[in-house]
């Protein structure tokens, strides 16, 4: 058998063709036709007051935390659990970021800890939708109200995911996505910030245009294009919005086939969950997820490299996932912890992702997998 990647960016075959049209169009710098065809359909899908195309989810990341305003000292609350962007986009600004510990079922922020975490320096709350499943947003919106805090999700791994009938990224003042090539949908690097709160909307634009007043300014709302705010170049070319967009014309289809596969493996791997030698993803059952990952949990450290090193062998990539940030040198540098970290410090050592790409056969994976929880039983016995 041939090697079986950990991940295979798809491709629709239609990027080629709007790439060759914005070619032809000659306007290659950002904010062109595809880009506003991008955010058109961006803002139809959620629903957003203004969706913007950022370069990557990082850039609108570091646009939400310009957007709420993170002096030094501020502190923001999220999981230790994350991807760097999550915190470094605040602490570029100075910004403390304060590490809670997450729920055992779907890995998410443990929504019982963030009201213990709140202190009068906080100033926003992170909800990173792990593996395209909810937070409980119920919860973590009415404590944001509670206490005047900004909520933002980073919704990077939840295109096409929801929480009780609401698409992810449509529910906090702010939410970022990535289209990463190891996203769902992909432009390369990419990524957007949607942005639910309608006092948010005219500043977005200006951090997003360099911290000036150009996208007014062709609208024909003022007469004068000039610098009014802080800000950076977070738009992409339209050579990337021209292969978005043909992606985003097929999400749903991507995300069908990719939970296909996810299904599958679900379905195959309940046996071992009920004899307590791995554990499965929980979805709530009031959470639509998108298959972004499918992950297991194995009962000790040893035994989750025993199953990578088997895949390995059988040249199968299987990965583990995010060194905690809490426990990371930056994340102790710049950030602190509030409670204890012991989820998150098991699960980390414990978990791995199985391969997930359109056109994998999750069959190939699972006769490898069985394979070698054989063998981990006989190495025990
Ligand atoms: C992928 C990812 C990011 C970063 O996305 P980029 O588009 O690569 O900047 C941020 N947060 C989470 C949770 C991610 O999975």
């Amino acid at each position: 058998m041939a090697d079986i990647p950990f991940n295979r960016p798809y491709m629709t075959g239609q990027e080629i063709n709007n790439i060759q049209l914005a070619h032809q169009l000659g306007r290659l710098a950002g904010d062109g036709e595809f880009t506003q065809k991008c955010h058109d359909w961006l803002q139809k899908y959620s629903g957003c007051k203004k969706a913007l195309l950022t370069h990557s989810c990082t850039a609108a990341l570091e646009m939400c935390a310009i957007l709420a305003d993170i002096q030094p000292g501020d502190e923001v609350i999220m999981p230790s659990y994350t991807f760097v962007s999550t915190a470094n986009a605040f602490v570029l600004r100075g910004g403390v970021p304060v590490f809670v510990d997450i729920r055992e079922d779907t890995l998410n922020l443990d929504e019982s800890l963030v009201e213990a975490a709140i202190s009068s320096q906080t100033k926003a709350i992170v909800a990173v939708h792990y593996a395209g499943v909810a937070c409980e947003m119920d919860k973590l919106k009415a404590l944001a109200k509670e206490y005047g805090l900004l909520l933002i999700e980073d919704a990077a791994q939840a295109m096409m995911s929801t929480y009780r009938e609401s698409v992810l990224g449509s529910i906090g003042d702010l939410a970022t996505i990535s289209f990463h090539e190891t996203k769902n949908v992909i432009s390369g690097e990419g990524g957007a910030l949607l942005v639910n709160n309608p006092t948010l909307v005219k500043r977005a634009e200006i951090i997003r245009e360099k911290g000036t007043n150009r996208s007014q300014f062709f609208r024909g709302e003022v007469d004068k294009y000039t610098w009014v705010d802080i800000g950076s170049s977070y738009l992409p070319g339209e050579i990337i919005s021209a292969f978005l967009y043909a992606q985003l014309l097929q999400t749903k289809e991507i995300t069908q086939n990719r939970l296909n596969v996810w299904n599958i493996y679900h379905q195959a791997l309940q046996e071992y969950e009920k004899n307590r030698i791995l554990k499965i993803p929980v979805i709530p059952d009031y959470c639509q997820h998108n298959a972004h990952m499918y992950y297991l949990i194995a009962r000790s450290e040893n035994e989750r490299n025993f199953i990578i090193d088997f895949f390995k062998l059988h040249e199968i990539n299987s990965v583990f996932h995010y060194v905690p940030l809490h426990s990371s040198p930056a994340g102790r540098k710049y950030g602190k912890v509030h409670g204890k970290m012991s989820v998150t410090d098991g699960i980390s050592s414990r978990l791995l992702r199985l391969p997930l790409w359109l056109g994998l056969d999750p069959h190939d994976v699972l006769r490898v997998l069985r394979k070698g929880l054989k063998e981990l039983n006989n190495s025990i016995k």
